[in-house]
């Protein structure tokens, strides 16, 4: 079976035809603004999806379907983007039923963290493990939730919001409105506040001149200056990290027993320096409860293709 698997970014959508066996032939993009109306760029996505079709239909063979993974809130029983912070002008956009018509395919639609989520966990670093949690450390912290094989959807195909549940009582505000949440803290953005809190407080931070040689202050100046030059105030902030995202995972691991934790975004490429460290804390502190199964954590594999692969899957 072949379907159409596209990623929904907020500058580019992307898209490839994927095989239920993982395997993905060329690339389609499409570009995309804030402020165009999302019923214009259906139109523009049907058109491309058609002429990727029609191009390469002796390469890709016979497609079944359309699956879309997009950032926001989406009712993916419905196929319609309730609202995407992202995308402002896709309110109550009826992806599916426009998608369909304009291509004459099925399709199915998915908030994109969940679908690179499916992704990750069929054809990527999840190995096709029976339950996997994949979080996206960027912006905010993405979640999607694989319970025994299978996309976990929610109400209303809502998904689930693990960066929103609150780790600090009282903490720092969080873009949702409420205060202490996981993501406020364990985000790439959590991350360059930390560290520009502390470069603030010691100038003579390695940081500080790392932070200059990038241009601004990003989630990379505190792991490079604790890794290449064992800064002790860089080894501050990424100590602190460790134990914000360890113990946002070890809340996880309490709830879902998952196998696998899989972490992709900015903060992952990070590579074994986050991972080996976060996976040590987890095991150290046993999901603070004897014996509990292991879970093991690892680094998505698949980077953006995770998206358009996922998206894929849910037809597979
Ligand atoms: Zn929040």
């Amino acid at each position: 079976m072949t379907v159409i698997g596209i990623d929904v970014g907020g500058t580019t959508i992307k898209g490839a035809a994927v095989t239920s066996e993982g395997k993905m032939f060329k690339t389609f993009t499409v570009p995309v603004s804030k402020y165009e109306k999302g019923v214009e760029v259906m139109e523009r996505l049907a058109q491309a999806v058609n002429d990727y079709i029609a191009t390469y239909k002796d390469e890709i063979g016979t497609i079944e379907g359309i699956g879309m993974g997009i950032p926001g809130v989406i009712d993916s029983k419905k196929g319609v983007v309730c609202a995407s912070a992202n995308l402002p002008l896709w309110t109550d956009l009826k992806v599916k039923e426009i998608i369909e018509k304009l291509t004459g395919l099925p399709v199915k639609v998915s908030n994109d963290a969940n679908a690179a989520a499916l992704g990750e966990v069929r054809f990527g670093a999840g190995d096709n493990c029976e339950t996997a949690i994949m979080l996206t450390l960027g912006t905010g912290v993405g979640c999607g939730v694989v319970l025994n094989g299978q996309l976990f959807e929610g109400n209303e195909g809502k998904g689930a919001e693990l960066g929103h549940s609150t780790l600090i009582l009282g903490g720092r505000k969080c873009g949702c409105g409420r205060k202490g949440c996981f993501e406020a803290y364990a985000s790439a953005s959590g991350l360059i506040y930390d560290t520009e809190q502390m470069i603030e407080k010691h100038p003579e931070s390695k940081m500080k001149k790392i932070a200059i040689q990038f241009g601004k202050v990003n989630g990379r100046v505190a792991f490079k200056a604790a890794r290449e030059y064992e800064d002790p105030w860089a080894i501050k902030v990424v100590d602190q990290y460790i134990s914000y995202l360890g113990e946002g995972l070890l809340n996880i691991c309490n709830i879902f027993r998952p196998n696998l934790i899989i972490l992709s975004g900015g903060v992952a490429n990070e590579g074994d320096y986050l991972i080996e460290r976060v996976q040590e804390y987890i095991k150290e502190r046993d999901y603070g409860y004897k014996n509990s199964p292991e879970v093991k954590v690892v680094q998505g594999k698949l980077g953006y293709d995770s998206g358009k692969i996922g998206a894929a899957a849910l037809f597979f």
